[in-house]
């Protein structure tokens, strides 16, 4: 492990209360649970720790993986060697730059940034409410659901490059397309995004939001863990209706299985490991690509 005692403790050294956990197990930070432990986890709690561990890190020649909320990851059986920085909690700042525009830190969750937009009465991101995960998370796979999506209402990101300088994104340079970002390419750490919205009726709102909540507990499994939509939705199809027409539902490796409520859902039934779901991953891309000439692309980041 080249991850040394010297480090831990130069870590410590920024703050007293910065959070770092050695050898934590990521399945405790993966809402597949899975992923085995990472040689150090870091949960900086304003912008200011942030940058100093990513100062720190630059000059011992290691660069961290980031962690939002866990929720569109696959993390490896063996774990990460090297830093992990958390962002889910931290960078929490939540509010109107004015009356149609939303400031938030990118360890908000999405369900609070929506609960927000409505409480002030504010329309576009109703969608966002049933998306696990953080707005950091949500940029960067430009999160969507039931025709929404979160580059319709991102007007600026602003970032910290692993060397600690900031930048900021606009408009069309944020790259927000189908499940991408610009940020995909660029090896930064989102810290706030903004986001324009409408005045809407906040009972019309509420009542949206209702509905959603509702069409997602009775469609997908959220009874067992897993990462969401495991594929990507292949242009003209839904990957979901292409497995199952494969007669795949309920199909498993291990622990891992095609929920047989979803066929567009890998979940863990208990045991699953990371192996397992990487397996039923290929197994379903090769039946899919027999049956009906389509290569599926998976969605959920494998780390
Ligand atoms: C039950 C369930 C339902 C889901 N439904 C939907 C849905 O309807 N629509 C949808 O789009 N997704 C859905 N997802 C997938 C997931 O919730 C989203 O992709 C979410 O936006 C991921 O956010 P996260 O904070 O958990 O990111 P993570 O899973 O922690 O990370 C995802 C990627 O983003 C990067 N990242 C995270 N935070 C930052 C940051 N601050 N700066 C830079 N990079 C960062 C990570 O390095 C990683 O590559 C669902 C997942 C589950 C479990």
């Amino acid at each position: 492990m080249y991850l040394t005692k010297d480090i831990y403790e130069r870590l410590r050294d920024i703050s007293p209360d910065l959070v770092i956990k050695e050898q934590e197990p990521m399945k405790n930070h993966t809402s597949f649970r899975i992923g085995g432990p990472c040689d150090l986890m870091v949960c900086p709690k304003s912008a200011a720790e942030l940058k100093a561990v990513l100062c720190l890190l630059k000059d011992v020649g290691i660069v961290p993986c980031i962690l939002g909320g866990g929720t569109n990851v696959l993390v490896s059986d063996e774990g990460i060697r090297g830093v992990v920085i958390c962002m889910k909690d931290s960078l929490t700042e939540l509010r109107l730059e004015d009356d149609l525009t939303i400031v938030c830190g990118s360890g908000v969750s999405m369900a609070r940034l929506a609960n927000f937009a409505a409480d002030h009465g504010l329309t576009g991101l109703e969608f966002a409410q049933g998306i696990p995960g953080t707005v950091g998370g949500g940029m960067f796979m430009n999160a969507g659901a039931y025709g929404g999506e979160l580059r319709n209402r991102a007007v600026r990101t602003h970032y910290i490059n692993m060397d600690g300088s900031e930048g900021v994104l606009e408009g069309d340079a944020q790259g927000l397309g189908y499940r991408t970002s610009a940020f995909q390419k660029m090896n930064v750490i989102i810290t706030e995004a903004v986001f324009t919205l409408e005045k809407g009726d906040p009972s019309q709102i509420r009542e949206t939001m209702k509905d959603l909540a509702q069409k997602r507990r009775s469609k997908q499994p959220l009874d067992l863990p897993s990462a969401g939509s495991t594929f990507k939705r292949p242009e003209g199809h839904f990957a979901g209706a292409l497995i199952e027409r494969s007669g795949l539902k309920g199909f498993s490796v291990g622990g891992a299985m095609v929920s047989p409520k979803h066929a567009g859902f890998v979940v863990n039934t208990g045991d699953a490991t990371a192996k397992d779901v990487k397996e039923l991953i290929a197994a379903v891309q090769q039946r899919v690509l027999a049956d009906s000439g389509i290569l599926l692309e998976p969605e959920v980041q494998m780390i």
